[in-house]
Parts: C-alpha cells; structure tokens; sequence
C-alpha cells in the first residue's frame, strides 16, 4: 500500500512515462522521470537525461552520475535518500540543450514532483536548472553555493556534475560548495528542533561582489 505522496508521485511517473507532449518523445528509449523516495527531503535537479539515462531509465547514471554521488556522499548524504530528477524527462538528441518549448513542455512534471515531495532544499544543478526553477535570478556563476529562497522554497544552485568533468577547478568549487550545503542542512535541522532561533546571518554567505541584486521576490539569506 502506497502513501500519499508515494502514490501521487508514482501517477506524475506513469504519465512522464507516457508522455508525447514534445517531439523528444519520438526519439527516446524511454522517459527518465526521476528516483527516490517521495519523502525526500533533498531533491536535485540536473539538465536532461543523456544516452546512459535515456538506456536504463535513471537519472545520473553516468559520469556525472558518479561525481553526483561522490559529491552527496562526501557531505554524508545517502544518494538513496535524495530524490534525483531533471528539467526535462527525455533525452535531447545528440546531447543537445534542452530547448525553451521543450522545458516548458516538461515544466508541469517537475511543479508537480516538486509539489508532492515539498523538499527541504532544491539543488539546483547547473544553469538550466537554474533558469527552469529560478528565472531572473542570475547566472551560476554568481549564485553557486548559495541560498536562494524564492516563494516557501529553498534552492542551492550548483554548478553541473559534468562541468567538473571536463574543468577540474570546477570540482573544487563544487566541493566547497557542497560544504556548504552540509551547514544548510544541519542549520535547518537545528532550527526544526528550536523553530523560535534566528535565521542564518546574511554573513554566513561566501562573498560574491559581482553577484547581480537579487530581485523583490527573490531572498537571499
Ligand atoms: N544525467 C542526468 O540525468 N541529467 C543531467 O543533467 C546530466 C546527466
């Protein structure tokens, strides 16, 4: 028997599944609608499957799969206990970006898992998430690392897993930005045991002077 949230996620699977809203569908071995439970606390979201994906049906199966689970595990996080899932559910052809309609086409599935699962924090990874979940905000290389509250959620855009593989001073960064998201998270779950503490000061932010100013809607923190 499944709960609420596992069954409501299991149907927004089945209709990824058989989804032909975009001429992806045409292409694809299968749609990838994403893994983990849906009572994850972290979610990430990643650009669009890729060959392996589009194969065996997961997200983040390859090499930068592995980089992903590096990285979870490297701040103690079980990649099993993150719900992985990507912008759009089919893979691009060749690789390519996934293009506005398509995103668009895809964008229900994604407000709908977000939706059910109703996270802790959204990692963000690289700047097609970026530009899916936080339009106007700015780009990845100014908001890396950071806390972004936009409405009652809280994102951490990060740099893509497969940027890394190809500019090693980009694993780094990512490193240390994982780091950070550790604090996050212990800080949220410090504030979960005692909801009257403060909330985290505008200093604990790594300093970006060349960030754009964040917009009405947007809060940094
Ligand atoms: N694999 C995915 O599932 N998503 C990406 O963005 C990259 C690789």
């Amino acid at each position: 028997m499944l709960s609420g949230a596992a069954d409501a996620l299991a149907v927004v699977h089945e209709h990824i599944l058989a989804c032909t809203a975009c001429p992806l569908h045409l292409r694809r071995t299968q749609a990838v609608p994403g893994t983990g439970p849906a009572g994850a606390r972290i979610m990430a979201v990643g650009e669009g499957p890729g060959e392996n994906e589009d194969r065996i049906g997961k997200p983040f199966v390859g090499a930068a799969g592995n980089v992903l689970t590096r990285l979870l595990e490297s701040i103690g996080l079980r990649r099993d206990d993150i719900y992985i899932t990507n912008v759009v559910k089919c893979r691009p052809p060749g690789n390519r970006d996934p293009e506005p309609a398509e995103m668009e086409a895809c964008s229900t599935f994604l407000d709908a898992q977000i939706e059910i699962i109703r996270p802790d924090v959204i990692l963000i990874l690289g700047r097609h998430a970026l530009a899916r979940l936080l339009p106007g905000a700015g780009g990845i290389t100014g908001l890396h690392g950071r806390r972004v509250v936009r409405g009652d959620r809280l994102y951490v855009p990060l740099y893509h897993p497969a940027a890394a593989l190809y500019q090693a001073s980009l694993m780094r960064t990512l490193e240390e930005d994982m780091l950070k998201v550790r604090g996050y998270l212990d800080e949220a779950e410090a504030r979960r045991h005692h909801p009257q503490a403060a909330a985290p000061a505008t200093s604990s932010q790594p300093a970006h002077p060349a960030e754009p100013p964040a917009r009405d809607q947007l809060s940094l923190f």
